[in-house]
């Protein structure tokens, strides 16, 4: 079998093959082809590439149309997907909510689509759970770079010269991102405060030595799968009423807060930032699913008129992008691991398996996965 890694698009610093990981693909008996410069923004360059294995190449168009297996990070263009032959398996982060047309047009043409974002989040596919490796790296980048804007440091600090109270971070959704934003923050000294709407998230914020903040929206829930359900209008207003005092005595706030499948509430009103000092940062790591913060834009800093900035940074995790490559390809790998059939040297699509029926988006020419019936049947029609 032949996988195929392509250098990313749009910026993206990410690669979804690192060198040690081709090595062990190596191993399994596939055959690895990297793009020239694919790992260069993850410092991982083309001779790492070779000495564990790959080919690289710079004929896309020949790479992709030999190709059994594209592993990507953001998926690859319309025209390069048409070059995809019937089988072919992608995986990667797909968007499979915003990406509807496209995943009809690959299904049709017998493209087997593996999102990543659909992986199960169960205990047995958590080595495969690429949200998670992801909103981790974003949660800490979120803090350091939060900090970074700040001309305030976040540690108490007792001086001949004088007593430095320390900062106030108040994170707001606590999540995975949540939760690693929480910790990175409390070790560098902040002091740390978090809300969120489940309220099994309490005895975890507690545990990170941050206060968890009491607002009473009534009745709140979470999914089978552990996501927030969406909020009434009333208890959204509830709930900024809440925050806002917190977010006035805050120096850095960091929003992570998600719907899953649907675009994120809007939590920090511009009513709630008027209120806030000037100096303080707010980090809107959901500023790509909508935006947790009135007037964030998706990958720009902005700031207010009364001197609070705005940070609207998309995929903060990729600023470590060797990090966060090397996690994305382990979770690709132990993916690629648990289904591979040593004797064939092949995939092998159990599609009773729970976790490929989580993922498996389309197969053998049809969209076979239950959440996108609506767009399969568009598809027939
Ligand atoms: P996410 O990115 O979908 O959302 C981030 C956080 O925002 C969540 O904690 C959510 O409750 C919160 N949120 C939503 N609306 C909010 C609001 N109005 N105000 C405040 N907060 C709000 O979440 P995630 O990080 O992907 O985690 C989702 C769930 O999956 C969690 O329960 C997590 O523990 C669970 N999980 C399980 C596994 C596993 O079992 N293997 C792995 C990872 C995550």
């Amino acid at each position: 079998m032949n996988l195929v890694a392509l250098k990313e698009a749009g910026g993206e610093r990410r690669v979804a093959v690192i060198p040690p990981v081709v090595s062990k693909l190596c191993q399994l008996g596939l055959t690895v082809r990297v793009e020239s410069g694919a790992g260069a923004a993850a410092d991982f360059p083309d001779a790492a590439y070779r000495e564990a294995g790959a080919e690289v190449f710079t004929d896309r168009s020949a790479a992709l149309a030999a190709a059994d297996m594209v592993w990507h990070v953001q998926h690859a263009s319309g025209a390069e997907e048409a070059l995809f032959r019937p089988g072919t398996l992608y995986a990667g982060f797909f968007d499979p909510f915003r990406q509807t047309d496209r995943l009809r047009r690959l299904a049709a043409a017998g493209v087997h689509v593996v999102s990543m974002e659909m992986m199960p989040r169960t205990t047995l596919a958590q080595k495969m759970d690429a949200l998670s490796s992801q909103a981790n790296l974003a949660g800490y980048a979120a803090v350091v770079h939060g900090a970074g804007r700040l001309r305030r440091i976040l540690p108490m600090m007792m001086t001949p010269s004088g007593t430095l109270s320390p900062a106030r971070v108040f994170v707001i959704g606590v999540g995975v991102a949540g939760l690693q934003a929480i910790a990175t923050a409390k070790r560098l000294g902040a002091r740390v405060e978090a809300f969120d709407t489940r309220p099994v998230v309490e005895e975890q914020v507690r545990s990170l030595g941050a206060k968890f903040v009491k607002i009473d929206l009534g009745e709140t829930g979470q999914s089978a799968q552990g996501y927030a359900t969406e909020l009434t209008p009333e208890q959204v207003e509830r709930q900024r009423e809440g925050m806002a005092k917190i977010c006035a005595q805050s120096d850095l706030v960091i929003t992570t807060a998600k719907l899953f499948g649907r675009p994120a509430p809007r939590l920090v009103t511009q009513a709630m930032l008027d209120r806030m000092q000037a100096g303080s940062v707010v980090v809107d790591l959901a500023a790509g699913a909508g935006g947790n913060v009135e007037g964030s834009r998706p990958g720009e800093t902005v700031v207010t008129p009364n001197g609070v900035t705005i940070m609207g940074d998309m995929a903060l995790e990729a600023t470590v992008a060797r990090d966060s490559s090397a996690m994305y390809a382990a979770n690709l790998l132990a993916f690629l691991e648990h289904f591979w059939d040593a004797g064939a040297k092949a995939f092998a699509y159990r599609l009773d398996d729970e976790i490929l029926a989580g993922c498996l988006l389309s197969h053998s020419g049809r969209l076979i996965h239950p959440r996108f019936a609506d767009t399969a049947d568009s598809t027939a029609s």
